[in-house]
This record gives C-alpha cells, sequence and structure tokens, in this order.
C-alpha cells in the first residue's frame, strides 16, 4: 500500500454480505439498523469487490471487518477468510481486519494466530452489544492475548447502536456494554494492545475521552456518526489533547465516505489536524508510515 497516494484512511467499514450472499445479522436487526440509519435497501449491502472498487476511486483505504456474533444471535458471520480475499485483490483499498465471537474462548484464540500469520489480518473488531459481553469479561481474555501477541489492534463498539434500535425489546440488544469504561479495565491488563473506541460514545462521550487521555494505547475512530453531530467536548478534543489518537471512520455502508466527508468539512477543526485525523494517525496506527 503506497501511503503517499492516499487521501484518507476510513477505519471503520463493515463487510455486510459474502460471497454466497448471506449477512452476519438476522433479517429482523438488518432491516431495524436500516431504518434507524435511513439507508436506502439497495445500498445496505455493498460486496467485497463494491467496497474495493469505491475506496479504490476515492484514493482511499479502508479498514474492513465482519462481526461474528455467533452465540448471541445464531447467525454466522460473513468469513473473515472472505475480507483477506478482498485485501488480495484490493491490496491499495482494503485493509483486512476480522472478528471472532469472544465466547469461542480458546479456539478463538487459536484462530488469531492463524488470521494474522497466514491471512494478514491486521485487527480484531468487537461488538459488546451484538455479541452480550462485557469487554472486560475474562471470557475474552485468551483472545485478547492473542491479539497482543500478533501486535494486532481490538476495535471495540461503543455507545448507542442502531443495531436493534426500535425493534421490540431493541431486538434483545442490551445498551450497558458498550460502555468505554469497561474498555479500560482491558487497556490496563492488556498494556501492548493496541485499541480503538469506535464512534462518538453517546451517552458516555466524556468516559471515552478519558480513557483515551489516559491510556497511551486507547485510540478513538469518528465512524457511525455524520461530523455535524459530533458533541462540542469531542471536537474539542480532535483539535487539542487526542490530535494524534483521534480517526476517520465512516461505518459504511451505514454511512458513505462522501458524505462524511461534505459534513467533516463544516466542522471547525483545525487546519493542522485535518490531516491527522484523514489519514497520518491511522498510518501511524496501522504501521503503514
Ligand atoms: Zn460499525
Amino acid at each position: 500500500m503506497n501511503i503517499d497516494e492516499l487521501v484518507a484512511i476510513d477505519v471503520h467499514t463493515h463487510a455486510e454480505v459474502s460471497a454466497s450472499g448471506e449477512g452476519s445479522l438476522s433479517k429482523e436487526l438488518e432491516e431495524a439498523s436500516a431504518e434507524y440509519f435511513k439507508v436506502d435497501h439497495g445500498h445496505r449491502k455493498p460486496t467485497l469487490d463494491e467496497i474495493g472498487a469505491l475506496y479504490r476511486s476515492l484514493k482511499m483505504a479502508a479498514v474492513v471487518f465482519t462481526v461474528d456474533a455467533e452465540s448471541a444471535t445464531g447467525t454466522e458471520a460473513v468469513p473473515n477468510e472472505e475480507i483477506a480475499e478482498a485485501a488480495r485483490r484490493y491490496p491499495d483499498a482494503i485493509i483486512p481486519f476480522a472478528s471472532i465471537d469472544p465466547a469461542k474462548g480458546r479456539a478463538g484464540a487459536r484462530q488469531v494466530r492463524r488470521l494474522v500469520e497466514e491471512h494478514g489480518v491486521r485487527g480484531f473488531k468487537f461488538h459488546p452489544n451484538v455479541q452480550a459481553f462485557f469487554p472486560n469479561d475474562r471470557m475474552a481474555y485468551p483472545l485478547y492475548e492473542a491479539i497482543e501477541e500478533a501486535g494486532a489492534i481490538s476495535v471495540f463498539h461503543t455507545g448507542q447502536t442502531g443495531i436493534g434500535a426500535g425493534a421490540p425489546g431493541g431486538g434483545g440488544i442490551r445498551l450497558k456494554y458498550s460502555n468505554p469504561m469497561f474498555v479500560d479495565d482491558v487497556a490496563v491488563d492488556f498494556p501492548g494492545m493496541k485499541i480503538i473506541l469506535a464512534h462518538p460514545s453517546f451517552p458516555w462521550q466524556d468516559e471515552a475521552l478519558s480513557v483515551a487521555t489516559h491510556k497511551p494505547q486507547v485510540y478513538i475512530d469518528l465512524s457511525g456518526w455524520s461530523p455535524k453531530y459530533f458533541p462540542p467536548q469531542l471536537v474539542q478534543y480532535a483539535n487539542s489533547l487526542l490530535q494524534d489518537k483521534v480517526l476517520f471512520g465512516t461505518d459504511y455502508p451505514l454511512l458513505t465516505p462522501e458524505r462524511w466527508l461534505a459534513d467533516f468539512d463544516k466542522l471547525p477543526i483545525k487546519d493542522s489536524v485535518r490531516p491527522k485525523i484523514l489519514k497520518d494517525n491511522a498510518a501511524r496506527l496501522l504501521g503503514l508510515a
């Protein structure tokens, strides 16, 4: 990947459909989240080739992952290996991350090593709400040990989620799991593992800013929200204390990079900080710089 040719690195995009056409959410949850994000249903599930072609055409790179929550949802995730294969087809545009259900314990930890060593996977996505676990649950520690050992990154969904929103009982999704303060424990116990707190963490924005300020290896991505809705303290920290740790991310396909960037343009972010958020911080974190 030639970093100089990239205009931006999107650290948060989703592979939502496998080569065989299967999604990683149940129908009910998928419909509810499309409704919540006002997504055009025709664009809800781009293929990996469509993601690669889009980001290539924009001269951007995208971190792509699935969410494996098989034990809680009963639905199999898009295979991690398919994402790694797509990264081989789009080496200029796709950076492969993976997802392993923490409930898979030691078997999951073995998969971490295999995915990093044989498939070039650079990080692992956790979605505590959908996977129904607290990030500091000891059940997930064998996975974290393997991720830290492999030098890979962990991404945690934080704050509100659109998944299950509006469905009866929130589709069974509990919000309590995604308080970033639970990830603070993980950062203490795995000081060598780089961590991304995904999204503005409403209703725990201050918690996220506090954890990222205090723990050197913790970053924040700005995905899942249009920049026009960012809370003021997030903008303030992104401009100052956390300017080297805040990352451009969209949550594509729920938000497109074009829309996110158009709204980001209007945000009062310093000119000296914009390139850091859009590319430089991610390049350093991912070891591409
Ligand atoms: Zn996401």
